[in-house]
């Protein structure tokens, strides 16, 4: 990285930082409705080798996109200046200057760099955010505490990039440590760290890229959240964390489609806190059976997962997983499996033949160890 940044600016960086990627163990669809969330951060991430300037300009260049970008730190939200396409990368490392900048943080040359794949549901875009964010504030001797400044590169992918994220992907980014989950409120914002290191109980954790595209995420997301708003409404609750008894409240709805959405967000909120029970308690083989009815209630319930995942879901198990889920939003993207290391191979084997027996691209596998957040590497 370092050879690379003096060969762009022509001087050396000041310094390296990292932020890793992240998957959510269990808690999905339960963000937006004041509701738990259990990710984990990933070995890989985005590395930024930095440079301070005091000219009041942020240059940026990333090894996964073409040309370098250079803006002034004090401008209105990038997404409000419409960038070309091929500079929209740029709104996410400026997006964060523009944030900081109020908090006193300034200029800087930035080089990029990603073992992420972007766009995959593993959170490239908090990674680039958080890394950078850690950057400027070291440069400019600026000291923000960790879940302030997840916030805050909240706040800049809301606001200037223009993606109306949670909480959730920046503070994994931030806040896990090596060999745990984060169970975070996202009403609260509080988080607390729980054990989860699977390799010390003989299990692996796969991600599976299922290869499908998000086509239809953008309006089938907004429809599910203005779903369980109106639930939430017609049950007299700020959010569907807030529901208490869910047979009552599944009495009081006359809409099917509101009562599955209800059911889905009330019962997942209980698995991630079992989940962290079972974490906690060391029952870390019996965490599948909670991947499994997250992955039930997913398709059947809150009606989300899409074939390829089910069918990843039902050859892991068969292979002798030990569970299986969808993650992220649904109608594309990435499946989790907890397995027994020693069925690791027979299990990818099985979903790879899955899907070879359909058509379909064959799957992508990566291997998730619960690793530290981010940091400055040098
Ligand atoms: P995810 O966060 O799941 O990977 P997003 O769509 O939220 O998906 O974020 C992906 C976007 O983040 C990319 O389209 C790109 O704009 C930006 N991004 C992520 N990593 C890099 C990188 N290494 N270089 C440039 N831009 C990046
Ligand atoms: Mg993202």
């Amino acid at each position: 990285m370092t050879d690379g940044f003096t060969e762009a600016f022509g001087r050396a960086p000041d310094g390296v930082w990292h932020a890793p990627g992240r998957v959510n163990l269990i808690g999905e669809h339960t963000d937006y409705n004041d509701g738990f969330v259990l990710p984990f951060a990933l070995s890989r991430g985005v590395s930024v080798a930095a440079a301070r300037r005091d000219d009041g300009v942020i240059e940026v260049r990333s090894r996964q996109a073409a040309g370098a970008v250079s803006a002034p730190v004090d401008g209105p939200p990038v997404v409000s200046e419409g960038w070309p396409a091929e500079r929209a990368w740029a709104a996410y490392p400026v997006g964060v200057a523009r944030v900081l900048r109020e908090h006193g943080t300034g200029g800087a040359s930035l080089l990029i760099d990603s073992d992420l794949p972007q766009g995959a549901g593993l959170s490239s875009s908090a990674a680039l955010e958080c890394a950078t964010a850690l950057a400027l504030c070291d440069l400019h001797d600026v000291e923000i505490d960790r879940p302030a400044l997840a916030r805050l590169a909240q706040r800049a992918e809301n606001e200037q990039a223009g993606m109306p994220c949670g909480l959730m992907d920046q503070s994994a980014s931030l806040l896990c440590t090596a060999g745990h989950a984060l169970m975070l409120d996202c009403r609260s914002g509080l988080s607390s760290q729980v054990p989860f290191d699977p390799a010390a109980r003989d299990l692996t954790v796969l991600v599976v890229d299922t290869r499908a595209s998000h086509a239809l995420t953008g309006g089938e997301y907004g429809r599910r959240r203005a779903e369980c708003e109106e639930a939430a409404a017609l049950l007299g609750v700020d959010a569907l964390r807030d529901v208490k008894d869910l047979a009552g409240a599944l009495g009081t709805l006359r809409d099917p489609v509101l009562r599955r959405r209800v059911q889905h967000v009330v019962t997942e909120n209980h698995r991630v806190e079992a989940a962290v029970g079972l974490l906690r308690a060391g029952a870390l083989p019996e965490l599948g059976a909670m991947l499994n009815a997250s992955h039930l209630s997913l398709r059947d319930q809150f009606e989300v997962s899409w074939p390829e995942a089910d069918t990843t879901v039902d050859a892991a198990l068969l292979a002798g997983a030990r569970g299986g889920r969808m993650v992220g939003g649904g109608f594309g993207g990435s499946v989790i499996v907890l397995t027994p290391a020693s069925r690791a191979e027979t299990v990818r084997e099985a979903i790879t033949a899955a899907y070879a027996e359909r058509d379909w691209t064959p799957p992508g596998f990566l291997e998730a160890v619960p690793s530290r957040g981010a940091r400055r590497v040098s």
